[in-house]
Formats: C-alpha cells, sequence, structure tokens
C-alpha cells in the first residue's frame, strides 16, 4: 500500500492571497520545493485537497481555478517534482452560483477529496499524513486517520480545542518531522 502526505494549497503550498484567480499571483512558500523534493525521495505520494469555494461564491470560475492549479502543479514539475493528484471542492451551501451552491461531501473537513485519493491509489492512512493552515484541516485528519501538522502563520483564528499531531511553522518543518518519523 501506498502511503500520502495530502497539503492543503493556500497557506501551506503557495501564499493565502484569498480567492486566487490570476496564475501570475502564485507566490510559492519558502522551502516548499526542498520539502515536497525530500517527501518523495523517500516515496511519499503528494496529493493536494482544497478548498475552493470562490467558484460556489463567484469570485471565480473552475476554469480560472483549473488554470491556477495547473501552473502550480508545472512549476513543481519543472522542479521534477511530481503531484500525483490534486482535488477541490468547489461547493459552498452559501453560494449564488449553481451548481455549486450545495451542501457537498468533499468541502473539508468532509472525507471525500481524502477517500477519491485513498481508493485511486490504495493508501495506508495510517503511514499518511495531512498538513494545512485551517481548523478544518485538522479535523480532516481526524476524522480520516491521518496524522496531522498544523502550520501556525495562519490568518485564521485557530479554535484550541483542535489539537494536531503538530504545530509546525512551516511545510518544510513538517516535512523534517515526516522523515524523522520513518525511522521509528
Ligand atoms: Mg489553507
Ligand atoms: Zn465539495
Amino acid at each position: 500500500m501506498e502511503k500520502c502526505v495530502f497539503l492543503d494549497r493556500d497557506g501551506v503550498l503557495i501564499k493565502d492571497v484569498g480567492y486566487l484567480k490570476n496564475p501570475d499571483d502564485i507566490i510559492l512558500m519558502p522551502q516548499t520545493i526542498e520539502a515536497l523534493k525530500n517527501l518523495k525521495k523517500i516515496g511519499f505520494l503528494l496529493i493536494i485537497v482544497t478548498n475552493q469555494a470562490g467558484v460556489a461564491k463567484g469570485f471565480f470560475t473552475v476554469d480560472d481555478l483549473e488554470r491556477v492549479n495547473k501552473r502550480l502543479i508545472k512549476v513543481y514539475e519543472t522542479n521534477d517534482i511530481t503531484i500525483d493528484d490534486l482535488y477541490f471542492c468547489p461547493h459552498h451551501e452559501n453560494g449564488i452560483v449553481e451548481p455549486y451552491n450545495i451542501k457537498c461531501s468533499c468541502r473539508k473537513p468532509d472525507l471525500g477529496m481524502v477517500v477519491k485519493g485513498v481508493e485511486k491509489f490504495g493508501i495506508d492512512i495510517n503511514k499518511s499524513f495531512m498538513i494545512g493552515d485551517k481548523d478544518s484541516d485538522i479535523l480532516l485528519a481526524k476524522n480520516s486517520g491521518l496524522r496531522s501538522f498544523y502550520i501556525k502563520n495562519s490568518m485564521y483564528e485557530h479554535d484550541e480545542n483542535i489539537i494536531p499531531d503538530f504545530y509546525v511553522s512551516d511545510l518544510k518543518e513538517a516535512s523534517d518531522i515526516i522523515i524523522e518519523l520513518q525511522g521509528d
């Protein structure tokens, strides 16, 4: 079975600029290339799971979103890093754009996107991780049995009752810990 690191996109891989629409506005977070390379080297799949309610809310279209995602994957590809898959949730129940204005089962912390990856690749949850910068990422991890990293430099409120396995300052620190854990 495969082991996987599930990655949030905004605030983990790239700067969270809020409802990112234009690929030119992608800013990689520091040391993400090094971090992802190191994880790949020890055999982890990399799957991005990202809530993009901006589609449902009418801030950008699925086409806009796919352009941004493609560019990001390309940036990593040119650095010899294959992102194995990317899943996004375009939904929000209070959205205004049909057919995305629904209560779905893929918006984090619901499990839809993780389940998709697990089934497609045959992923062992017990050997896998979730790295995110919102409570919904930690809750997703808890709901699915993944170990979780919470990146602290968040602009979002953090409920201290929602406790991740690890608090870290960035993706690189999370990847270093994952690598250490492989020795156990
Ligand atoms: Mg985020
Ligand atoms: Zn959804």
